[in-house]
């Protein structure tokens, strides 16, 4: 499968698990459709039936839209004879683009990581086994701030680029908040030899206490300032989006501007900040061409 046109413009959904959650993800669906966005990946969970909504999802996405999905699949839990299985049905359903993760342990996200007795340790094999199985595009994900469990930058990079040389065709970061972060680990996969595109996720911050919560599970730092001014307004649900809207705007203008091929953004399966950033900054397709002197903030 060919991969996308670099600098991608993309959106991240999750499979609703109640009527009005599926109303909110097809109305944002059709609002970024609008957009002809690059792709719009749709997220695996940790276990039981949501994984088949993933599956029925990305298949709803591939013939009752013009959006391309990228389905998500991680190997926790999964015999290597599953993830097969899976591959195949994500092929039967139209996907020929998938997101190859390891997953964190269900219900400890931090808890001890504990291989399926006949399934995978790590992610390139899952890179490989997507490869060897069919001719899809695979991603895969990259970590701005380290992943929780590297304990140095050299191994983190080495793990990446072995991603990449396992047939991984562009990377998404996890929630970052620093452009630097960002700007850091590209050079650094740069110096290591891999011109693997790496797309940064936006997510915007709208709420404190939700974004606290996701920036701990996922090892992201989450600005005191930015995260003091949200609390100041957490009664104020209109100026809470405009705080998050407006940090988002300028972090996505950085990136931009410092060459980033794409923009990833995550929705929470509701659209209107990622779209008002998205309107703020442009497409990434039309962004002028890297500048090497720039500001440094956010
Ligand atoms: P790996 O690349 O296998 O890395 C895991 C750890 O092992 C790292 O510390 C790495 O350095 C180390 N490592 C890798 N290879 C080796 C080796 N050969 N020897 C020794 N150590 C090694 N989770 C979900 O459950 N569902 C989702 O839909 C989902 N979507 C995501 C989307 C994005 C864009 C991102 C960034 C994350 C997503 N996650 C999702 C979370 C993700 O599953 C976790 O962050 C998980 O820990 C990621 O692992 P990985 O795929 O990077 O694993």
């Amino acid at each position: 499968m060919t991969p996308f046109t670099f600098p991608s413009l993309s959106f991240e959904f999750f499979p609703p698990s109640s009527e009005a959650g599926t109303q909110s993800l097809w109305s944002g669906l059709r609002r970024v459709e609008a957009l002809s966005p690059s792709f719009v990946s749709v997220t695996y969970g940790a276990g039981g039936s949501s994984r088949d909504n993933t599956i029925d999802l990305s298949r709803r996405i591939a013939t009752e839209t013009s959006l391309r999905p990228v389905a998500h699949l991680t190997a926790v839990d999964h015999s290597v004879t599953e993830l097969r299985h899976i591959i195949g049905r994500y092929a039967d359903a139209g996907v020929q683009d998938i997101l190859a993760l390891r997953g964190d342990p269900p219900g400890n996200p931090r808890g001890p990581w504990n291989r399926h007795a006949e399934g995978i340790t790590y992610a390139h094999e899952l890179v490989a086994l997507i490869k060897e199985l069919g001719e899809f595009s695979v991603g895969v994900a990259a970590f701005p701030e380290r992943h929780p469990r590297s304990s140095d930058w050299d191994s983190d990079i080495r793990h990446l680029v072995a991603k990449c040389r396992a047939g991984a065709d562009y990377a998404i970061t996890q929630m970052f908040f620093h452009v630097d972060d960002y700007l850091r680990l590209r050079d650094r996969v740069a110096a290591a030899g891999c011109d693997t595109p790496i797309v940064p996720q936006i997510m915007p911050a709208l709420d404190v206490r939700q974004i606290s919560r996701f920036a701990q599970l996922s090892n992201a730092v989450f600005p005191d300032e930015l995260a003091g001014r949200l609390e100041a307004a957490r009664d104020n649900p209109a100026e809470s989006h405009r705080i998050g809207v407006a940090y988002a705007t300028d972090m996505a203008a950085r990136l931009l501007k410092e060459g980033a091929p794409g923009l990833h953004y995550v929705t929470l399966n509701r659209v209107s900040a990622a779209l008002e950033i998205h309107h703020n900054v442009g497409s990434p397709a039309q962004a002028p061409a890297a500048s090497p002197a720039l500001a440094a903030t956010p």
